[in-house]
């Protein structure tokens, strides 16, 4: 592989090479092609990085707002000028369709869009006469250095949920990529380039674990945004608060969808499959958990299992494809495995997706698959599995679907089909999930709201997008002024 092929970080407005021996390749899940070869950052670089970070913030932080917008808009001209050759490589390097990636893209496009609005959304208040002869001002002010740190299910999004927000509001900004498909990443850094951000302001540090740990031990770092695993999140959200720093991390998920007696049963089961299988099930949102009311279960399972089995599993490249490839070999096999729990923990197997076969590719694929009489104790219903496997729970009424939801481990989100508004209020009410969806099936949060679950799924206090993003990249500060007269 040659040194064009090699994944490099922007440090300081310049592209390097990471200098750890450490390292990986970067390979498309489909097609089982070596894309690039990804060096690991080792702890130099990753000092460099963050005392030019240091340096950029000084000036950064006192550019006026209107000018650091700019660079913003031009990046949001870009990506949507780029959009159909970003799309592309994040289809290679991740496996999910072309109406995925692109869909990704534009949600990731959108928290740019939002946090060009920060003249507005940075103000924080002022009360004149406040106390006798005092007006109080709250003041927002930028940090210092922050990092987003990454997983590989929405590379494009998860950046861009951090990085605008981080840098609109006068901070500098660090971007650790998962190391599993960096390429696109490295892309739009290209684009960061062309958009006139002056050097060390916004910085890509490629690597792996050890590159994090380094992250959250050093001193100069302020805060930490993290997206991943929940027990990685745990251990980002302790180990930087133990350095003294601001944290968000949002873990995994296990999310349900109820369904109800007066549901459209066809309706619902078409907004099941695309929230369980979209991404191949790679998503932190997917429902993949279907508990139904007993008087509907036979119907809701046999119209779920018809719309199942008329996926089109492929390389999603190519026309026609609903579900593409898993990300590695690795994870097809933890997938495979979850299939094999159900089967071994008594689960019935209405459609079996394992033996799926695609022409011409030879990548890592899986069909999607639909467990009947699930029981929520079973491994399946109880953990992330984060691949296109379906469980239906049979329950009495909507009490015990409410107590079936509420005894997970994890709250990101939930979603209820319903032809009923007191169901719906209930519902709203009693769920313990931070997105909830009413007759749609993923409740995704649009930018300009805040994301983030609950429970096991999210450690911290402020989610990601939204009003959010202001609080946690900026610190607040009272300014009282009395001016007596002298005279
Ligand atoms: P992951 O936890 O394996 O990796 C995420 C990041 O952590 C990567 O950048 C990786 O380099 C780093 N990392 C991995 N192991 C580490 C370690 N031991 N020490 C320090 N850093 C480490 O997650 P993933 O497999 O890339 O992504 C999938 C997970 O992310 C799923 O659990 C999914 O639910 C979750 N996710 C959550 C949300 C949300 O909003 N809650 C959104 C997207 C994805």
């Amino acid at each position: 592989m040659s040194e064009e092929d090699e994944v490099q970080n922007y440090v300081d407005g310049a592209w390097q090479t990471p200098s750890s021996a450490d390292g990986q390749a970067v390979v498309n899940p489909a097609t089982r092609e070596e894309l690039a070869y990804l060096p690991f950052s080792d702890e130099d670089d990753l000092d460099a990085a963050v005392e030019t970070s240091n340096e950029a913030f000084e000036d950064w932080r006192h550019t006026a707002v209107e000018e650091r917008v700019q660079p913003l808009f031009r990046l949001k001209e870009l990506l949507d000028e780029h959009i159909e050759e970003l799309t592309e490589l994040l289809v290679m390097e991740h496996g999910k369709t072309r109406a995925e990636a692109r869909g990704e893209i534009r949600r990731g496009i959108q928290n740019v869009e939002t946090a060009c609005g920060i003249p507005t959304m940075m103000q924080a208040g002022n009360l004149p006469n406040a106390a006798p002869n005092i007006d109080e001002t709250a003041v927002r002010e930028p940090i210092g250095t922050f990092v987003g740190i990454t997983p590989f299910n929405f590379p494009v999004m998860i950046s861009l949920w951090f990085l605008p927000h981080a840098v609109a509001t006068g901070n500098s900004f660090i971007l650790k990529p998962s190391e599993q498909d960096p390429l696109v990443t490295q892309r739009i850094f290209e684009l960061v380039d062309e958009a006139g951000f002056p050097d060390g302001v916004v910085q890509l540090v490629n690597g792996g674990p050890d590159t994090v740990n380094a992250m959250l031990e050093h001193d100069g770092i302020e805060g930490v945004s993290f997206v991943g695993s929940t027990p990685i999140a745990r251990h980002i959200y302790e180990t930087a608060a133990e350095h003294g720093k601001r944290v968000q991390a949002q873990g995994g998920a296990k999310n349900h969808i109820i369904v109800t007696e007066s549901a459209d049963v066809e309706y619902a089961a078409e907004k099941t499959v695309a929230s369980a299988c979209a991404c191949a099930g790679e998503r932190c949102l997917s429902n993949d958990v279907m508990v139904v009311e007993e008087s509907v279960y036979d119907e809701f399972a046999a119209e779920l299992a018809a719309q199942t089995r008329e996926q089109t599993v492929g390389y999603g490249l190519d026309d026609g494809v609903d579900i593409g490839a898993i990300i590695s070999d690795d994870h097809l096999e933890t997938v495979r495995g979850y299939v094999e729990s159900g089967i071994e923990e008594g689960a019935e197997l209405l459609v079996d997706g394992r033996d799926v076969t695609v022409d011409d590719y030879d990548g890592t694929f899986i069909g999607p698959t639909l467990f009947g009489e699930v029981t929520p104790d079973m491994t399946i219903a109880r953990e992330e599995h984060f691949g296109p496997i379906m469980g239906l729970v049979r329950v009495a009424d909507f009490d015990e679907a409410v107590d079936v939801v509420n005894r997970s481990d994890f709250g990101n989100a939930a979603s209820l089909f319903t032809d009923s508004g007191h169901k719906a209020n209930r519902f709203k009410h009693e769920v313990e999930a931070g997105n909830l969806g009413v007759n749609l099936g993923t409740a995704a949060p649009m930018a300009y709201f805040s994301f983030g679950g609950r429970k096991d799924s999210f450690f911290g206090d402020l989610h990601a997008q939204g009003q959010d993003m202001i609080n946690f990249y900026t610190d607040k500060m009272s300014y009282l002024e009395r001016w007596p007269d002298q005279s």
